[in-house]
Parts: C-alpha cells; structure tokens; sequence
C-alpha cells in the first residue's frame, strides 16, 4: 500500500535491516529499540491490524514466531522475552501496517511495563460467563 512505511521496507523502497525473510512475512530491527534484539515481524501483505488480518495471514505470520523468538534467545540469552502487537492508536499503535514486537529483557529497569492493577472484585464469575457470552455471539461476525 502506497504510502505505508512497512510495505515499503518489505519492497526494498525504505532501508530496513532485515533479520528474516521468506514469501509470507519480512522480520527486521526495530530502528527505536526498546532493548538489544528488538525486533518487528510484519506480513508482506498490507494488512492494518489484527482485525484486518484473514486467517492465512495470520497462521503464515505466527507459524514463524517461534524462530524469530529462539533465534534471538540462542543469540543474546534474554531472561524473558515479550511479543507485543498494539491494535489502534489508543493502544499505541503508531505504523498502521500490523507488526508484532519482540522485545528480550535482560533487567527489570528496561522500562517496559506489563503489569496492570486488575480487576477482579468487578469481575465475578456471573460477570466473567455474562462477558464470555457476548464475545462468542461475536465469534464469526
Ligand atoms: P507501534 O507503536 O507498535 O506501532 O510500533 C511501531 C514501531 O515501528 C516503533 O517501535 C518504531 O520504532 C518502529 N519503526 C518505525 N519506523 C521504522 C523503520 N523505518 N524501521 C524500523 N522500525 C521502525
Ligand atoms: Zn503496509
């Protein structure tokens, strides 16, 4: 797509410094790392997000998530390693194009945060069976 910064760097037309290749999906280096590893795998077809993605998409995507994951663990030895997709811009998202971070961690001061205060008094198991049912009436729509 035209203007997107993400199929231009799977075309070759932006710079990128390419991890992994092959007919479905482009993996390169994050150019902001969060840490030492930091790495983005996106679809070489357009797609703006997860809620865009068809399912062949996503399987060719994910089937190689567990390489790009091990190769930078053989590598660098992280003591844990987050994949992070954000969905829309109020969930971070900034490339409209869909990619999905590896990030290694090596200490606690990285700055990343993924702990989240929960909320579970609101949710009780009524609540949890009355949400659970309303995503499944949404399962194929
Ligand atoms: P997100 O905020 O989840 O949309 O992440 C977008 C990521 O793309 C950021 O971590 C940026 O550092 C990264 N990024 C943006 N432009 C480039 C580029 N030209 N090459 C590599 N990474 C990029
Ligand atoms: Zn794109």
């Amino acid at each position: 797509m035209n203007d997107c910064i993400f199929c231009k760097i799977v075309d070759g037309t932006i710079p990128s410094t390419k991890v992994y290749e092959d007919e479905n999906v482009y993996a390169f280096m994050d150019v902001s790392p969060l840490t030492k590893g930091h790495t983005l795998l996106v679809p070489k077809t357009h797609v703006k997000d997860l809620f865009e993605m068809p399912e062949e998409v996503a399987a060719n995507l994910y089937a190689v998530a567990p390489k790009i994951a091990n190769a930078i663990k053989s590598a660098f030895n992280p003591a844990g390693l987050n994949t992070i997709n954000n969905n829309g811009a109020f969930a971070g998202q900034t490339v409209f194009h869909y990619h999905l971070h590896f990030i290694p961690r090596y200490d606690e001061t990285d700055g990343l945060k993924v702990k989240w205060e929960t909320k579970q008094s609101e949710f009780t198991p009524d609540v949890l069976g009355q949400v659970a049912a309303q995503i499944k009436e949404n399962l194929n729509s």
